[in-house]
């Protein structure tokens, strides 16, 4: 069995340091800022939990 699941790419900013970064819209482990290191998404159950601010979304 495929299973196919959409996902897609958002560009984030961090609430922190402003630090503009594409993020995969589905991850499976906690995504940090490349800058401070602040967390910016964070796998919850199934969903992202999203930290910083949706600037963009990218399909
Ligand atoms: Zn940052």
């Amino acid at each position: 069995m495929i299973q196919e699941t959409k996902s897609k790419f958002i560009k984030v900013r961090c609430a922190e340091c402003k630090n503009e970064q594409i993020i995969y819209s589905n991850v499976s482990t906690p995504v940090t800022c490349l800058v401070c290191k602040k967390e910016l998404a964070s796998p919850t159950g199934g969903k992202t939990k999203l930290a910083g601010r949706i600037l963009e979304v990218l399909e």
